[in-house]
C-alpha cells in the first residue's frame, strides 16, 4: 500500500483505494491529514520567511513560546525539532540542574527510567531502552541511567538516591502497548520526587496534546511535572516541531551558548506550532478524544474473550492485546489493511489504535466493525 494523498482520517493509495488511518503518524496526526487551519498557517509562512537560525530574531518565536507556556501552564519553553532531541535536551537540562542547583558532584548524576520505555532512537536514549531490538549492536552505551519496573512505586523509591537528578517516564507507555499505570501511581511518583528533591520529567510526546482526552496525560491525575517533552502533534503532521517546557528554576539553568539547534524554533515551525496551540486552546479536541474514546473503549471491551485478552489505554487511544493462540498483531494489522483500515502492531501481540482526533463517529464505527470482524474470524 503506497499512499499518494490524505485528508482528515483518510488516505488514498496509488490505485485510488481509500483507507482509514488508525495510526495517525503515531499521534503526529492528531488533527488529521492536512487540517485546513494548519495548512493555511504553513502556506502563509512559506510566502514570508522559513528559517533565520537562532543567531537572528524573528517575529514568531516569542509568540510561540509564550502561547505554548500559557497552554501548558509552564514558565519556559525550549523549542527543538524531533522528539528524541527534546528528550536529549531534557536529560542535559536535568543533569545541569543537578550539578548547578542540587549540588550533586559533577559527572555523577543519575536518571531513573522505566522498563518498557520508549523515548527515541539516539545512542544515549537507546542506552536505557529495555528493548533488545532497539539496543543490540549500538553500544557502547551512555551511563547514568537506572531502570525500574513501570508502575512499581516501591521499586522507584528504592532506586532514588542522593545522586538522582530526575525520574523520566511516559504517563501512558505507547510503544509498550498503550499501558496506563495503576491508579495513584503517577501521584506517588510525584510524591517520591518531592520527598527526595528529584525532578519529574514527563515524556508527553505521544500521550500529550489531547490524545488521552486531556491536554496532557498527567492532567488526569492532577500531577504536574517539572519538565515535559512535547512533539509529534505539535508539528500538525506537517513538519517536526518539539519542545521541552517546564519550570524556570530548571530550564533556566541553561546559559546562552550551552545548548542550541539550527532549526529549533524556526519561523515555519512556529507558524504551524501556533496554529496547533490555537486548536488545542479551544478544548474541542480534548472533548472529542473523551467522547469518541469512551465509545471506542466500550466497543473494544466487548471483544475481551472474543479474540482480545485485554484492552488498555485512555481517550481515543487503545491497545488491543490479542488472545494467545490467535493471530499475531502483525497478522491482524494485515487483515485490517485488506479491509481498508490502517493500524500497526506493537510488541508482537498488541494492536495500537490511535485514530486522528478529527475522525467522525461513523468512520470510527466503520473501523471498529472491521476490527470486530478480524478478531472474530
Ligand atoms: C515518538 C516518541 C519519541 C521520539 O520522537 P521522534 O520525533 O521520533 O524523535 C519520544 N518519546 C515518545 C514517548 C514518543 O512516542
Amino acid at each position: 500500500m503506497v499512499i499518494t494523498s490524505g485528508e482528515g482520517a483518510w488516505v488514498t493509495d496509488v490505485t485510488g483505494r481509500r483507507y482509514l488511518d488508525l495510526l495517525a503518524g503515531y499521534s503526529a496526526l492528531n488533527f488529521g491529514h492536512r487540517h485546513p487551519a494548519l495548512v493555511a498557517a504553513a502556506v502563509e509562512q512559506l510566502e514570508r520567511v522559513t528559517l533565520t537560525s537562532r543567531a537572528f530574531h524573528h517575529t514568531l518565536l516569542g509568540a510561540f513560546c509564550r502561547e505554548l507556556a500559557q497552554l501548558t501552564g509552564t514558565e519556559m519553553v525550549l523549542p527543538v525539532n524531533t522528539g528524541a532531541e527534546a528528550v536529549e535536551s531534557a536529560i542535559k537540562v536535568a543533569r545541569l540542574w543537578a550539578y548547578r542547583a542540587k549540588g550533586i558532584p559533577d559527572g555523577t548524576a543519575e536518571i531513573v527510567v522505566m522498563s518498557g520505555n520508549f523515548h527515541g532512537r539516539t545512542t544515549t536514549i537507546v542506552s536505557f531502552s529495555t528493548e533488545e531490538e532497539s539496543r543490540a549492536g549500538f553500544g557502547p552505551f551512555t551511563p547514568g541511567f537506572v531502570v525500574v519496573p513501570y508502575g512499581d512505586l516501591d521499586a522507584l523509591r528504592g532506586a532514588i538516591t542522593s545522586r538522582t537528578a530526575a525520574v523520566l517516564l511516559e504517563p501512558v507507555q505507547g510503544e509498550a502497548g498503550v499501558l496506563v499505570p495503576p491508579p495513584g501511581y503517577l501521584a506517588g511518583v510525584r510524591a517520591a520526587c518531592d520527598d527526595t528533591g528529584a525532578l519529574l520529567i514527563a515524556d508527553e510526546i505521544q500521550s500529550g496534546l489531547a490524545r488521552t482526552g486531556e491536554l496532557l496525560a498527567l492532567d488526569h491525575d492532577h500531577v504536574r511535572a517539572d519538565l515535559y517533552t512535547l512533539g509529534k502533534a505539535l508539528g500538525g503532521g506537517i513538519l517536526p516541531v518539539s519542545a521541552v517546557v517546564g519550570r524556570r528554576a530548571v530550564l533556566g539553568v541553561l546559559r546562552p551558548g550551552e545548548h542550541g539547534s539550527t532549526f529549533g524554533g524556526n519561523p515555519l515551525a512556529c507558524a504551524v506550532g501556533r496554529a496547533v496551540i490555537a486548536l488545542l486552546a479551544s478544548g474541542e479536541f480534548q472533548s472529542r478524544s473523551q467522547e469518541l474514546g469512551a465509545h471506542l473503549h466500550t466497543r473494544l471491551r466487548t471483544l475481551v474473550d472474543c479474540g482480545a485478552a485485554q484492552i488498555t489505554g485512555r481517550g481515543l487511544w487503545a491497545g488491543v492485546h490479542l488472545a494467545p493462540g490467535g493471530p499475531t498483531g502483525r497478522m491482524a494489522a494485515e487483515a485490517l489493511l485488506a479491509r481498508g483500515v490502517l493500524c500497526k502492531e506493537t510488541q508482537t501481540t498488541t494492536l495500537r489504535i490511535a485514530p486522528p482526533l478529527v475522525i467522525s463517529r461513523d468512520d470510527l464505527d466503520l473501523a471498529l466493525d472491521a476490527i470486530t470482524d478480524v478478531l472474530l474470524h
